[in-house]
C-alpha cells in the first residue's frame, strides 16, 4: 500500500495514514494519506523558518521559474488532476477540471506577479530626503483550506506566499488530501528548495490548532467554518499575527418582475444546487417579486426535472454527491427543519439511490420561506435553497442585506436602474447581475464583508495586502 506522505523540511515523512473515499462510491479508496501529528507540525514549522531568510531573498527569476513549471503541470495534467479531484470531493468530472484549469491559471498569473514586484518612490516633506516604500514577505504563512474546493483554494494560497517570498506550512482538509498532494509534489519537482513548502496532512484540532498556537507562524489564511475562522481570529489576536478568514455565506439571489425568465432560472439553479451547492458563494436564498413569483417556481420545478445527480465521473452527471455522512446529515437536517418551520418543499430533498453506494440527495427547493427562519439565516452548504417572496425591488433589497453574511449577491433584472442600484446597495464583497452568485475569475480580488471575510481580499493583484508587509525607508540625500 502506497502511502502519500507529509512532506517536511524537504523530506516525504509518515508512516501510516488514512483512507480518502470516494463520496460517489464509498467503496472506493482514492487513495491513503498520512497524518501529522503535534511534533511533525512543529518541525514543519521550524523548517518554514528555517528557509525563510534565503527564500525571502531569493531572485524574482527563480520565483518566477518555479510557479511557471507548477502551472504548466498543473495544466498539461488537468484531466487527470479533474479526475482525482471529483473522486475525492465529489463534483462533477466538468467541474473538476475546470476547478483544475483555474488552479493552473492562478499558478500562472503568480508567476507573472513576481515579476511585477513594485515599490514606490516619494519626495519627503523634508528638503533632500528621499522616501521609498517597498512590501517585504511576512515570514512563515500558515495554510488552511476546506474540503469544498480541493484544488483552487489551496492555489489562491500557496501560490502568491511563494511569489511574495514567503515560507508556507499547508494543512489540507482532513477529507480532500489528494489534490493537495498533487500539487505540493509538483511543486517539489518544480524546484522549490527544502523547506520554503511544508504539507501537514491531519486533524484540523490536532495540525490546525498546532499552527495556530504556535508563535513562529508570522500569518494564517483560512477558509471553512464560521466556527474554526473564529478560533483562527483569537489566537492569532493572542500571537499578534496578521490573518485573514474566508467563512460562511446565505447569499442572495433576487429576481424581479422584469427579469428574463431563461436567464433567471438557469442563474437561481447553477447558484444554488451546481457543484451540490457546496460552494461559499451558493445561493440558497432566491428572493423573488410577486409579480414573477409563481412562473419563476415553476419553471425552475421544470429546470430540475432535467438535472441529473450521479456519481461525479459519470458522463452526463450535473450535481454528484454530498461530500460526506456528516454534511449530508446537515443537509438532511435542515430540510426537516425547514419543512418544521412552516416552509413547503416545492421539489426534492429525498435520498437517492444510485449504481455505487455514494451520498446522493436530490435538490431541494423551499418555496413559502421567510427570511427570519433558520433555513433562511444559517449556512447549509448543501443542495437545499428556499425561495422568499416579496412585493417590490425595495423589499428584495432589503431582505437580501438582512443576514450575517455578506460574500456574494446576485440580482436577475432587465432593468439597468436596479441594476445599478443593487450594485451599489447590495452588503456583499462581490455582485452579480443576470449571472450565478457563484463562479469568479482568478485574476480579480476575492472576498466578503460582515459575518463572511476578514481581512484583505485574496486574489488578483490585491493578494499582495496579505502577503507582504509595508516597509517605510528615509534616505538623506
Ligand atoms: P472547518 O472549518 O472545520 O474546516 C476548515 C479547515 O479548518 C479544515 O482544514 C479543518 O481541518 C481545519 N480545522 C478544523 N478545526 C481546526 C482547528 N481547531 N484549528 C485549526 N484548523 C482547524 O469546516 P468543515 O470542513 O468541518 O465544514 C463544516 C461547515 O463549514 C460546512 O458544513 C460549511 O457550512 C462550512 N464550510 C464553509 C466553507 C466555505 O468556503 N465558506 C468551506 C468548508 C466548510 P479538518 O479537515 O481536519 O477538519
Amino acid at each position: 500500500m502506497t502511502i502519500h506522505q507529509n512532506l517536511i523540511a524537504g523530506e516525504w515523512v509518515g508512516a501510516d495514514g488514512v483512507e480518502n473515499i470516494n463520496p460517489s462510491n464509498t467503496g472506493d479508496v482514492v487513495g491513503t494519506y498520512a497524518r501529522a501529528s503535534v511534533e511533525d507540525t512543529k518541525a514543519a514549522i521550524a523548517a518554514a523558518k528555517a528557509a525563510f531568510p534565503a527564500w525571502s531573498r531569493s531572485g524574482i527569476l527563480e520565483r518566477h521559474a518555479i510557479l511557471r513549471k507548477a502551472a504548466d503541470e498543473i495544466l498539461a495534467r488537468k484531466d487527470e488532476l479533474g479526475r482525482l479531484l471529483s473522486r475525492e470531493e465529489g463534483k462533477t468530472l466538468a467541474e473538476g477540471i475546470g476547478e483544475t484549469v483555474r488552479a493552473g491559471q492562478i499558478f500562472d498569473f503568480f508567476a507573472g506577479e513576481c515579476l511585477r514586484l513594485a515599490g514606490e518612490v516619494l519626495p519627503s516633506v523634508r528638503p533632500n530626503i528621499g522616501v521609498e516604500i517597498t512590501r517585504e514577505p511576512v515570514g512563515v504563512v500558515g495554510i488552511i483550506t476546506p474540503w469544498n474546493f480541493p484544488i483552487a483554494i489551496p492555489a489562491w494560497k500557496i501560490a502568491p506566499a511563494l511569489c511574495y517570498g514567503n515560507t508556507v506550512v499547508f494543512k489540507p482538509a482532513e477529507l480532500v488530501p489528494g489534490c493537495s498532494w498533487a500539487i505540493v509534489d509538483i511543486l517539489v519537482r518544480a524546484g522549490l528548495p527544502k523547506g520554503v513548502l511544508n504539507l501537514v496532512m491531519g486533524k484540523g484540532s490536532v495540525v490546525g490548532q498546532t499552527m495556530l498556537d504556535s508563535p513562529d507562524v508570522n500569518a494564517i489564511t483560512f477558509t471553512g467554518s464560521t466556527g474554526t475562522g473564529k478560533r483562527v481570529a483569537v489566537a492569532s489576536v493572542e500571537h499578534n499575527r496578521k490573518y485573514q478568514l474566508e467563512m460562511g455565506g446565505k447569499n442572495p439571489f433576487v429576481v424581479l418582475d422584469d427579469a428574463d425568465l431563461g436567464v433567471a432560472v438557469e442563474a437561481a439553479v447553477n447558484s444554488a444546487f451546481f457543484s451540490t451547492g457546496q460552494r461559499c458563494t451558493a445561493s440558497s436564498r432566491v428572493i423573488v417579486t410577486e409579480g414573477i413569483h409563481d412562473r419563476f417556481v415553476a419553471a425552475v420545478g421544470e429546470r430540475l426535472k432535467s438535472v441529473v445527480v450521479d456519481d461525479a465521473l459519470k458522463a452526463g452527471t450535473h450535481i454528484g454527491p454530498v461530500v460526506d455522512e456528516t454534511q449530508l446529515k446537515q443537509d438532511t437536517d435542515y430540510i426537516e427543519i425547514g419543512q418544521k418551520e412552516g416552509a413547503k418543499l416545492a421539489f426534492g430533498g429525498d435520498l437517492l439511490k444510485r449504481d455505487t453506494p455514494g451520498f446522493y440527495l436530490a435538490p431541494a427547493l423551499f418555496t413559502e420561506a421567510t427570511n427570519d427562519m433558520r433555513i433562511s439565516r444559517e449556512e447549509i452548504f448543501g443542495p437545499v435553497a428556499a425561495v422568499i417572496r416579496v412585493k417590490d425591488y425595495e423589499e428584495a433589497l432589503a431582505i437580501a442585506n438582512d443576514t450575517p453574511f455578506g460574500l456574494s449577491s446576485g440580482i436577475a433584472t432587465t432593468s439597468l436602474k436596479h441594476a445599478t442600484h443593487f450594485k451599489r446597495n447590495a452588503e456583499a464583497g462581490m455582485v452579480m447581475v443576470n449571472l450565478p452568485t457563484a463562479g469568479v475569475d482568478f485574476h480579480v480580488p476575492f472576498g466578503g464583508r460582515k459575518g463572511s471575510s476578514f481581512g484583505s481580499r485574496e486574489q488578483g493583484k490585491y493578494a499582495n495586502e496579505f502577503y507582504t508587509t509595508v516597509k517605510t525607508a528615509y534616505t538623506l540625500a
